[in-house]
């Protein structure tokens, strides 16, 4: 804490919103795009199966459930076919026979139980896509595949999409499919297939898929990086507009201001800007001038306009002053001038300004002040006047004007104002007359 009692602030909310993102930034790019990743996890008994023999090739392989429930099966391979096999095909189409799209996922991993005397068992991702598939005929599926070690299977074995899955030649050549549509693909995969090794001829094989998970980043690095870059731009681009749009206002706002201080030149008579250079201080008396009181009429006109506030203003004219001068000379008259301005100033509020108007009249600047108050802040000028202006035991008084804000005009203002002192000098001078009657003048 600062000795004002208000804390000291080291950054803005603006800069501590760039350090959070920097850091953000920063640690996007640190941390490892391998501990984002999300998963699918298949569990086969979820999903139909469907056991199928080699008789489509021409073979005599058998194939039965041992535990339909658990999906536990057996396959005794014939010599029927050239390569004979068994398969159970896992339906993993959804309610609208749609499948999987597997295209966001780099890893598949299978656990697999497996007795028997094979080596190696085949998995087929089979995919659908228009390039190739007919749904009259579930062969033009293709046939993603991989061929595993059964003893790897045990404990999963996990299997790189990208690289690891090939398409058997057999499926290219019967369907005549051009080089491009040859890689494997996992747009729409609708079948998981298990099927009994490629160097397996005979035997007895029991067989139960336990499980498939497929794993992949939860957002693909170069889309975070792309993220955090248009994150930053934007933030950039906001930054710009902000300042541009503060910018804006805060010269429409000195714009204005400047317009309203020329408004109050026009009504000061100050006819040109080079006045704002001029000395604001009276020389005879150091009283402000005219010029020395315009920053304070701009006040008083805007916080009466925007808040409200009151704000009076008095018009002080010494009377006869001719005949003053015309009797004592103008070295006398000087010096009379210079001690009215010393009398009232030292009786004025300090809220108040008093203000060497020319020749012998004075104003006295009263923001926050309503008319009764200006009325009798006048009243103690005039009684102070009286009392202690005094040359060759006359005393030399004065006629005060009084007028408050009711407009944002400050032309009305100064001229109900010296209506009023006009008033006061025609009921016989040495006295305060205000404006009770403002709406007449408008
Ligand atoms: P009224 O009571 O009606 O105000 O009468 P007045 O004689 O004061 O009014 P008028 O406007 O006729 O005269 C003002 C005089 O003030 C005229 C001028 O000689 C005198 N005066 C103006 N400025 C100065 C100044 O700086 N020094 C001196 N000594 N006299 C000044
Ligand atoms: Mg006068
Ligand atoms: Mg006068």
């Amino acid at each position: 804490m600062n000795r004002g009692g208000r804390p000291i602030k080291f950054i803005s909310k603006l800069e501590a919103a760039l350090v959070v993102m920097a850091l953000v930034s920063v640690a996007i790019i640190l941390i490892p795009s391998e501990s984002l990743r999300t998963s699918l996890t298949i569990n086969p008994t979820d999903y139909p199966a469907t056991l199928v023999d080699d008789a489509y090739s021409g073979g005599n392989s058998e194939v039965r459930w041992l535990d339909r429930d658990s999906q536990r099966w057996e396959c005794e391979l014939g010599r029927g076919a050239n390569d004979p096999y068994c398969s159970l095909q896992l339906d993993v189409t959804n309610a609208e026979g749609q499948g999987l799209d597997l295209r966001r996922f780099d890893t598949v991993t299978i656990w697999t139980d497996y007795q028997g005397s094979a080596k190696h068992m085949r998995f087929y991702l089979r995919n659908r896509h228009s390039n190739y598939y007919d749904p009259s005929n579930s062969i033009t599926t293709k046939y993603n595949a991989v061929e595993l070690l059964v003893d790897e299977l045990a404990t999963g074995v996990a299997v790189d999409m990208k690289n690891d899955f090939s398409v058997p030649s057999w499926w290219l050549i019967r369907w005549e499919i051009p080089l491009a549509f040859s890689h494997p693909e996992f747009n729409e995969v609708s079948v998981i297939e298990v099927q009994t090794g490629s160097t397996v001829r005979s035997g007895t094989h029991e067989i139960q898929l336990q499980k498939v998970v497929f794993s992949g980043p939860l957002i693909e690095q170069s889309v975070l990086y792309q993220g955090v870059i248009i994150v930053w731009a934007i933030i950039i681009f906001g930054m710009l507009i902000s300042r541009l749009l503060n910018m804006r206002s805060a010269l429409n706002r000195q714009r204005q201001y400047q317009e309203e201080l020329l408004a109050i030149n026009q009504s000061l008579n100050l006819k040109s800007q080079r006045y704002k250079d001029m000395a604001k201080t009276d020389a005879l008396t150091g009283l402000p001038n005219r010029v020395g009181i315009r920053n304070m009429l701009h006040k008083g006109l805007m916080d009466w306009r925007n808040h409200g506030a009151p704000f009076a203003f008095v018009i002080i004219d010494l009377d006869n002053f001719k005949q003053i001068n015309d009797t004592y000379g103008h070295d006398i008259g000087d010096r009379i001038l210079k001690d009215a301005a010393r009398l009232m100033s030292n009786r004025v509020r300090r809220s108040d300004a008093l203000a060497r108007w020319g020749g012998e009249e004075f104003v006295l600047v009263c923001p926050d002040t309503t008319l009764e108050q200006a009325e009798q802040v006048a009243e103690n000028l005039r009684a102070e006047l009286e009392h202690s202006l005094v040359h060759e035991g006359e005393s030399i008084t004065a006629s005060f004007g009084v007028a408050s804000m009711d407009d944002a005009n400050l032309d009305h203002l100064f001229k109900k104002a010296d209506t009023a002192l006009y008033k006061a000098k025609d009921l016989g001078r040495n006295r305060v007359y205000s404006d009770k009657s403002s709406e007449s003048l408008r």
